[in-house]
């Protein structure tokens, strides 16, 4: 079989990763060489310092003398200018002054709490995804932080699995673009200014496909699979300039990835050319001993130091082991040497050995963390993740004549779930909550009526009357329902995502009023709902919005905003349907009769498509796909090929529109899905407006890996399918590739 062999390393992709300077390089070398064993070891340490701060504890005294002497490179935890200021000056005390690193989750904000990362994928908006991780680093350089453990790459195909609210849902090219978008956004174009921080790739990888979407499970994962839906965004990731990557908690067919020299040297440093470090994930170096893969914490630290891991977290395995191993003739210093060199090159390219404060500045932090505009991007970048899942009869918008809204659900006047998990300085005072978003924007003419109805958990049903009563007295019911923002996170897996508790019946109880019920779901991954989605009258999944979550929410709920979010990834009517991704494959047992279900390769009970496809989301208005024109029929590999149709907005109301592009390799040496998103382009069009859309694709669109793991593109018949989501194409056509 002829096939096209593209080079996966072009030389301006991979600019960034360039050793920073020659100068650099030379400090680098310099400083190595005055470092005794013991402080090149010291650098490789990284250690949670909550406890710096507090009373005083044997933990405290340990912490400080080791900084004092050298034996720290990084602390994780530790924030706010005057607590930075005062351990860095520790530092400073060693014998070589090297700068530590201070590090924290900054995952969807510092002190303003943007949507969760998932909500945020569902705007399809890279210029917004990269302000909220920039509105984020700013914050948290402003307050004496480094370098962010974010972004969270891993494509998540399981909701049963907690982290899926931390990534970018389940595709690999929309979750490569926003790799880009958050690497960018934290770190700038170049490192070392004062609203940056260093990003951090995680967890290298494979951690979302751990077995049954368990937290910290076994991952058992084709090589195929691996390449091709696994790992594109960690590439991207390399190629926007990631400074760091962090490894992970999970196996890979066998071997964990703390210890695995495939993953980081071969892929990560080797074929990707990556100049940064890698962190351990916490404790996972220790980890390795539970896993049966090491004998003690020396073998961990053997193995991981050999395998590329560059920096223990919290384990302190190099610390206790590595100098002993080195002399022992177990590690070879060169490793040691390299692990440093990686790390202090990231120091001098922050500039910390310029000015170890460089961040810190109490004034500036108090500016910073105040400023208003932050929480107007929160406010916008919620807005875009909101998406509109059913609307009957013109449900919303809400009409500006209603006299009376009836706000009923566990969640409405709740602050902290608003935000979610991972937040930093959750000040939930700051929290607008819905009943106070939604009060303040209904204005004096509206009354809004609070009921509760139930809690999110449990069995009680004592609420429903007080509920139904509110609800007759009202023009339109607003039931907001969802899980507690801890039901879904780090060690959140959950065997059923059914809405939890009796919201369902409650539901059921206020539709019976036969008032119109407009159903707001607060959640951090997808959840099965199928009674609402069958009977509503409209469904917005509003995700945790975010500090400004209850304001984002009126807006959309008042056609302010027009709702243009599309889903990251696929909601399940059933959860034995899971994984269901939209890149199905058609099966040796394909469509039959039309009507019937659309593979025979089925359930009995249930269908095989989702509850909502990826990608699928309505609007205010609607859009009319026309005229697709595909500029030639064929293609070779040098060449490419136009596509172009006309959007029209055909509906009253200004509004953007995600249109997808996906193509089907038809027969090729691995077997393809029957879709695969290929690029997409978020427009604006004022109505009756019609603007002219055009793609190009070339052989990157087409390549896979194949049997050989070689990126290919192989000649033959493609599908072109150009939709509103995955499962609504409206314009389909064909094209060759030719040798
Ligand atoms: C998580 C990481 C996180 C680290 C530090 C770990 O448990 O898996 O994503 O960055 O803790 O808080």
């Amino acid at each position: 079989f002829f096939s096209f062999l593209l080079l996966s390393v072009s030389a301006s992709a991979f600019a960034q990763q360039q050793p920073s300077s020659a100068a650099i390089e030379q400090k680098v070398t310099t400083l190595l060489q005055q470092m005794t064993l013991e402080e090149k070891v010291g650098q490789l340490n990284q250690y949670s310092g909550r406890e710096l701060t507090g009373p005083a504890s044997n933990r405290k005294n340990d912490l400080l003398n080791s900084i004092r002497s050298g034996q720290v490179g990084s602390m994780l935890n530790v924030k706010g200018v005057k607590d930075t200021r005062d351990i860095q000056a520790e530092a400073l005390k060693s014998r070589l002054k090297i700068p530590l690193l201070f590090s924290l989750d900054v995952i969807h904000g510092y002190k303003t709490v943007f949507p969760v990362p998932l909500a945020e994928a569902a705007s399809w908006d890279m210029a917004a995804i990269r302000l909220s991780a920039h509105v984020a680093a700013k914050e948290a350089a402003a307050s004496g932080i480094h370098w962010t453990f974010a972004p969270m790459v891993d494509v998540g195909r399981d909701p049963r699995w907690g982290r899926v609210m931390e990534g970018a849902g389940e595709d690999t090219y929309l979750g490569s673009q926003i790799a880009k978008a958050r690497v960018l956004g934290f770190q700038g174009e170049k490192l070392g200014g004062t609203d940056a921080v260093l990003a951090c790739a995680k967890h290298f990888a494979a951690y979302g496909a751990a077995i049954a979407g368990r937290d910290y499970n076994a991952v058992d994962l084709s090589p195929q699979q691996l390449w091709e839906t696994y790992l594109p965004p960690f590439k991207a990731a390399v190629e926007a300039g990631a400074a760091t990557f962090m490894n992970s908690f999970n196996t890979l067919n066998g071997i964990p990835a703390t210890g695995n020299s495939y993953l980081q040297r071969d892929i990560l440093k080797g074929q990707w050319q990556f100049s940064g470090f890698v962190v351990s994930d916490w404790g996972s170096i220790g980890e390795m001993v539970p896993w049966g893969y090491a004998q003690n914490p020396a073998d961990a630290a053997q193995k991981a130091i050999t395998a590329g891991s560059d920096m223990d977290m919290e384990s302190d395995a190099y610390h206790q082991n590595l100098a002993q191993s080195v002399k022992a003739s177990k590690v070879e210093v060169a490793q040691v040497d390299d692990a440093v060199r990686r790390i202090l090159r990231k120091k001098f390219e922050l500039g910390l050995f310029d000015d170890p404060y460089k961040f810190s500045d109490l004034k500036r932090e108090q500016k910073v963390l105040n400023d208003p505009q932050n929480r107007v991007a929160a406010r916008q970048m919620a807005q875009k993740s909101m998406v509109l899942l059913k609307n009957e009869k013109n449900a919303l918008p809400l009409s500006k004549q209603l006299r009376k809204i009836a706000l009923i659900g566990p969640l409405a006047q709740s602050k902290r779930d608003l935000d979610g998990g991972w937040t930093v300085l959750a000040d939930t005072t700051e929290i607008v909550s819905i009943y106070e978003g939604l009060t303040k924007r209904a204005g004096t003419n509206t009354q809004v009526s609070y009921v509760k109805g139930c809690a999110v958990t449990g069995d009680s049903r004592q609420g429903f009357v007080a509920a139904v009563e509110a609800a007759k007295q009202a023009d339109v019911v607003v039931l907001t329902v969802g899980e507690t923002w801890e039901m879904t996170g780090e060690a959140k897996s959950r065997t059923d995502i059914h809405l939890p508790g009796v919201q369902e019946e409650l539901f059921k109880a206020l539709k019976a009023t036969g008032k119109p019920v407009v159903v707001v779901v607060l959640a951090g991954r997808p959840l099965i709902f199928n009674t609402i989605a069958d009977s509503a009258d409209a469904i917005l999944y509003a995700w945790w919005p975010g500090s400004e979550g209850g304001n984002a929410l009126a807006n959309v709920l008042y056609g302010d905003y027009n709702p243009a979010g599309k889903l990251p990834a696929s909601f399940p009517r059933a959860v034995g349907q899971i994984p269901i991704p939209y890149t199905q494959y058609s099966t040796g047992r394909p469509v039959t009769k039309p009507g019937q279900i659309k593979y025979k390769s089925a359930y009995i009970d249930e269908l095989n498509t989702p509850r909502y496809a990826f990608g699928y989301g309505l609007s205010y208005t609607t859009f009319r796909y026309a005229d697709l024109k595909i500029s030639r029929p064929t293609m070779t590999a040098a060449e490419s090929i136009q596509v172009q149709f006309t959007l029209t907005n055909t509906g009253k109301a200004a509004g953007e529109e995600v249109v997808q592009l996906y193509l089907r390799d038809l027969v090729a040496s691995v077997v393809r899905p029957l879709k695969e998103l290929k690029d997409f382009q978020k427009v604006m069009l004022k109505p009756g407006e019609s603007k002219i859309i055009t793609f190009t694709i070339s052989k990157e669109k087409l390549a896979f890996y194949n049997q050989q793991l070689a990126w290919v593109a192989e000649p033959g018949d493609f599908n072109l399918m150009i939709g509103s989501t995955s499962d609504d194409i409206r314009l389909e056509g064909k094209f060759a590739l030719v040798p």
